[in-house]
């Protein structure tokens, strides 16, 4: 999509990073309930490091700045991201912190309900991103969730801010950490939930995704790409991921929520969250029709 000679775009990403162990039960527990589950997996996780993840493989020069505990799981969420080719320089190996665990606990029914351990998540400061400062402010985009602290997360737009490095910001969940960076964001991404708790955002910096229904663009639709769901789980984050690195090659809002919408059309149709991230290559695919 970049042009000969033109450089590729760059996106930065202060976020969570999580270890996702996954559970698979036949229903929802009673108190003080022992259930026999039916299946376990472990995946890279946490809505920063997807993200990152989905912009690295939408094709930018990926930078992730957070938190891990010095642990076996924070090793391996780094690895991954190196194995993505994002730059973690400044994932800061925290002792005596866990990394942070989420743990989704699925139902036949299609629940799914999640336990989030933040650990080492929780403990990022301004400091540490700070120390990042170089590569926030040497990007095109930043990336902000809601899963780390909200003066953290602050920091990080305000020295985007004042370099003209465009502030992106899904208030996942919706939280104090909206409160903090909604004001500053450029472009806001929300959810059909999250659009219901989110206060009042400009219409011209909002983006509403609508699952199946495509998105909203600043009051104007555009459409989802008709494909064959297996597995919902991760459309947001390659949504936001994708429409990221869309937004630093200089495409206007309507242009880079298209590119979401076809990686959200990818991520459905893989089971998983980081799995299902795409590459440019299937995203450019469905694009062309
Ligand atoms: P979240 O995962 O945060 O709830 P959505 O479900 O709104 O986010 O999905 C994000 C985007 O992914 C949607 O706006 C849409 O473009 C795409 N998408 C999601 N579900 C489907 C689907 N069933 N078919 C095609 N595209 C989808």
């Amino acid at each position: 999509m970049a042009g000969p000679g033109r450089r590729r775009p760059r996106v930065v990403c202060v976020g969570s990073l999580n270890h996702d162990i996954a559970v698979w039960v036949p229903r929802r527990l009673g108190p003080d309930e022992t259930l026999i589950g039916t299946r376990l997996a472990e995946f890279r996780g946490g809505k920063g490091a997807n993200q990152i993840v989905a912009a690295a493989r939408a094709g930018a020069d990926a930078a992730m700045v957070g938190a891990v505990g010095a642990d076996g799981r924070g090793e391996g969420l780094v690895a991954g991201l190196g194995a993505d080719g994002v730059d973690h320089r400044y994932v800061v190996r925290l002792e005596g912190v866990p990394t942070g665990v989420a743990i989704p606990i699925v139902t036949a029914d299609g629940d799914v309900s999640v336990i989030v351990i933040p650990g080492a998540n929780a403990a990022l400061t301004p400091a540490m991103v700070e120390a990042a400062a170089s590569v926030i402010t040497g990007s095109d985009v930043l990336l902000l969730q809601g899963e780390v602290p909200a003066d953290a997360a602050a920091r990080a737009a305000h020295l985007a801010r004042d370099a003209g490095v465009r502030v992106v910001v899904n208030p996942a969940p919706v939280n104090e950490v909206a409160e903090a960076v909604v004001p500053l964001a450029d472009v806001v991404i929300v959810n059909r939930d999250e659009a219901a708790r989110i206060g009042s955002v400009p219409a011209e910096r909002l983006v509403t995704t609508l699952g199946a229904d495509g998105v909203d663009v600043a009051g104007t639709r555009v459409p989802a790409f008709r494909v064959p769901v297996v597995d919902p789980t991760g459309a947001g984050d390659a949504f936001c991921g994708a429409m990221a690195v869309a937004l630093a090659e200089g495409r206007d809002l309507a242009e880079a929520a298209r590119v979401g919408a076809a990686a959200g059309a990818c991520a459905v149709q893989v089971a998983g969250a980081e799995p299902s991230m795409p590459h440019r290559a299937a995203i450019d695919a469905l694009l062309a029709g």
